[in-house]
């Protein structure tokens, strides 16, 4: 039968980070980048390259590093139908930093720049009504040129009977956003699938340890929870149980797009029917293999590098 289309909306970056752990903003030190990136454009690229259909609706500046973003998406098979290209406002870029405790810093470029207003105009409009799911990214709902039409797509895309899934994804830095809690309480509501990682878990419910928050929100509608644990693994329950994946052995280099990635195998394998431990199973290789390459991006998983990475872990 024919997979089914993922679609996601939201940011666009290049992302450019410090070489050094400890690494201030307030000092001249060396970065390399520039890297594709932005969260779902992370995810997206991951689930394409998983031979997922999936499109992005977003915006790049006409520059060099729109280019950047636009080549890499275009090869791993995304559809960027929907990505405009605009005179004016640049690429957004993110800047990040690394303490020594392993927390990072971020400084977004995303507001001002192409992708700070992406409107639900007629190409968002066709790639969202020739989508089977949604996926929604919590970096999203911060934007508040975004929001509306992350909210209009799910009004889409639900109406049309398609299934939406959620990963809240909230740096630090956006947390304050106006208008954030309700719109993340609005897709929470609409979504199948909830992919929280550590603490997002417990600022959607009452209860204050794990197996019992995924109860609280399974009851609420929700067909499967699925907790990211960073180099811990990953914990997946719906209405039949409680699966765990422990953690790949895996160096790791870079965290930044492991929850973006654990998210795309995710979902893809979700859509594609497969029983609950063995789509967990390949979403914590991809979250795994993200790490071991510098750049968000780099460390995505094809198909067959994904089924070897699993042979290998068996
Ligand atoms: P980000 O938002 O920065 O992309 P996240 O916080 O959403 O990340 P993580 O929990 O860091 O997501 O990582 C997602 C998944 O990737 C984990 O649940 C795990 O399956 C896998 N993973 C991440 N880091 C490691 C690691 N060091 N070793 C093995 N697996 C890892
Ligand atoms: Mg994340």
């Amino acid at each position: 039968s024919r997979l089914r289309k993922i679609v996601t909306i939201g940011e666009i970056l290049v992302e450019i980070m410090a070489t050094r752990r400890g690494q201030s903003f307030l000092e001249a030190g060396d970065y390399r980048g520039p890297f594709p990136s932005g969260a779902p454009a992370i995810f997206v690229n991951q689930a394409a390259l998983l031979g997922q259909p999936a499109a992005i609706v977003s915006a790049v500046g006409e520059d060099a590093f729109g280019a950047v973003n636009l080549n890499r998406l275009r090869a791993s098979g995304v559809d960027v139908s929907a990505v405009a290209v605009r005179q004016g406002p640049a690429t957004g870029s993110a800047f990040v930093t690394y303490a020594a405790d392993g927390s990072r810093d971020f400084l977004f470029n995303i507001a001002h720049s192409a992708c700070g207003t992406i409107p639900f105009d007629a190409s968002a409009r066709a790639a969202v009504a020739g989508a089977d799911h949604l996926h929604v990214m919590g970096s999203a709902l911060a934007a508040p040129g975004l929001a509306p039409t992350v909210l209009q797509a799910l009004d889409a895309v639900k109406g049309q009977g398609g299934t939406v899934s959620f990963d809240p994804n909230l740096r630090k830095e956006m947390a304050r956003a106006p208008g954030l809690r309700p719109a993340l309480e609005r897709v929470l509501e609409a979504c199948d699938l909830f992919l929280p990682s550590g603490e997002e878990l417990f600022s959607f419910c009452e209860a204050t340890t794990e197996d019992a928050a995924a109860a609280e929100l399974l009851a609420r509608g929700i067909e499967a929870v699925v907790v990211k644990k960073g180099a811990a693994g990953a914990v997946w329950y719906d209405g039949a149980g409680r699966y765990e994946a422990a953690p790949l052995a895996v160096e790791e280099v870079d965290p930044t797009g492991a929850g973006d990635s654990f998210g795309a195998a995710a979902v893809s394998f979700w859509l594609r029917g497969l029983a609950a431990p063995q789509a967990l199973a390949r979403a914590n290789a991809a979250g795994a293999a993200a790490v071991t390459a510098l750049g968000p991006m780099e460390g995505a998983l094809d198909s067959a590098a994904l089924d070897a990475m699993l042979r290998a872990s068996d």
